[in-house]
């Protein structure tokens, strides 16, 4: 039995977690539940599991009528869930950079971390992947560090019984989101409802913007070059619109290993959790007889400028990620809160990389520094773009 922390379980990854335990209720027991500030499913979720250790974010519900019995608030109560006993396993599916502190407590708790959040990797990549190292060389196979994004646990999985020396290239596959072909032109009116409707995965607010944008591709490169140590430019996004491969690898002898499967959530945080066995899925498999044709295109990143600044900002390394991540975080709630425009994201994101002196990565308080001062730049840049 895996006895798991679902942090951020009120979100989409953390309700499609709590299902995959539910459908393997013989295998996987939920132990401690966290939610940002949504007390009415938490307190569902714990009531049905019978779960005791509860937190919620939100330092303000403190005393919320509804919330479980025993129930802590506040961050600390959350990062303190990840030190019980009778945790094995942590999902870190908070949104955004705060999941930073989670990812690297889980590993100094030597805990395996299914990690769903990419913005730890994206920012603090420098810090959490040795401490993921060392607890794979201590235990003497791989596991501590899971990825449940598709694209990497489609990689993670073509990786296996490979030799890391003899890949080529790591394929990412992208989707082009709801505005694959549009001009820039084209998106200078784009509302929230119209960047939140994704053709083919159904995810939270902020990653659907992110997806729009093709932000988030650009952040799963960065997580993939820490994730599998693989340098930029052997790195490629590939435009994919059907999204039934998830993923590629590129072998040094010109073979090529895809990932396919459904667009179900639910198949990566499964694998994440039954690895290193399988186990069945209640998903709709997919039927190559009618899926038709896969298409495939380079991305236009002259129109989808995230990318390109992601890119960037992987190569340039240090501290450039942490910056560049806090800034769209703050233009996305922005464009959300129709504060920002649709194109002023990327402006916004490319003002505070430029206004930043990228640092060495040395520590987590650094890190909530320059995240912090990103912020805080990008919060006057859409003040002053309003
Ligand atoms: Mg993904």
């Amino acid at each position: 039995m895996k006895r798991i922390a679902i942090l951020g379980s009120s979100g989409s990854i953390g309700t499609q977690t709590v299902d995959v335990c539910r459908q393997h209720s013989d295998k996987l027991q939920i132990a401690a539940l966290a939610v940002g500030g949504r007390v009415g499913v938490l307190a569902a979720q714990a009531q049905e599991f019978g779960v005791k250790k509860c937190a919620i974010g939100n330092e303000s519900l403190r005393g919320s009528a509804d919330a479980p019995e025993g129930c802590g608030f506040g961050f600390q109560a959350v990062l303190d869930l990840i030190y019980a006993d009778d945790v094995d396993v942590v999902v870190n599916s908070l949104v955004g950079a705060a999941g930073l502190r989670v990812s690297y407590e889980t590993l100094k708790a030597g805990k395996v971390l299914a990690l769903a959040n990419k913005e730890s990797l994206v920012v603090g990549g420098d810090l959490i992947m040795p401490l993921a190292a060392q607890l794979d060389a201590a235990a003497g196979h791989a596991g501590a560090l899971m990825p449940i994004d598709s694209e990497h646990g489609a990689i993670y999985q073509c990786l296996l019984g490979e030799n890391p020396k003899e890949v080529a290239k790591l394929w990412v596959t992208a989707s082009g989101g709801p505005f694959r072909g549009k001009t820039r032109a084209d998106l200078q009116t784009v509302t929230p409802a119209q960047a939140l409707a994704h053709p083919t995965w159904n995810m939270g607010a902020k990653i659907t913007i992110d997806s729009s944008t093709l932000m988030n591709k650009g952040l799963e490169v960065i997580e993939a070059h820490h994730l599998f140590n693989m340098p930029y430019d052997k790195i490629e996004v590939v435009v994919q619109p059907q999204s039934a491969i998830h993923s590629m690898v590129e072998f040094t002898d010109g073979s090529v290993k895809a990932h396919l499967g459904t667009t179900d959530m639910r198949i990566p945080i499964q694998f994440a959790l039954s690895f290193p066995d399988r186990w069945e899925a209640p998903v709709q498999p997919l039927d190559f007889r009618t899926l038709g044709s896969l298409e495939f295109a380079a991305p236009d990143t002259d129109t989808f400028r995230c990318l390109a600044l992601a890119r960037h900002a992987g190569t340039t390394g240090g501290t450039l990620p942490c910056a560049m991540n806090a800034a769209n975080e703050i233009a996305v709630a922005a464009f959300l809160a129709e504060k920002c425009s649709y194109l002023g994201i990327a402006e916004c994101v490319e003002a505070v990389m430029e206004a930043h002196e990228v640092q060495t990565v040395e520590s987590l308080e650094q890190l909530e520094e320059v995240d912090a001062w990103a912020r805080a730049q990008a919060d006057a840049w859409v003040s002053a773009h309003n």
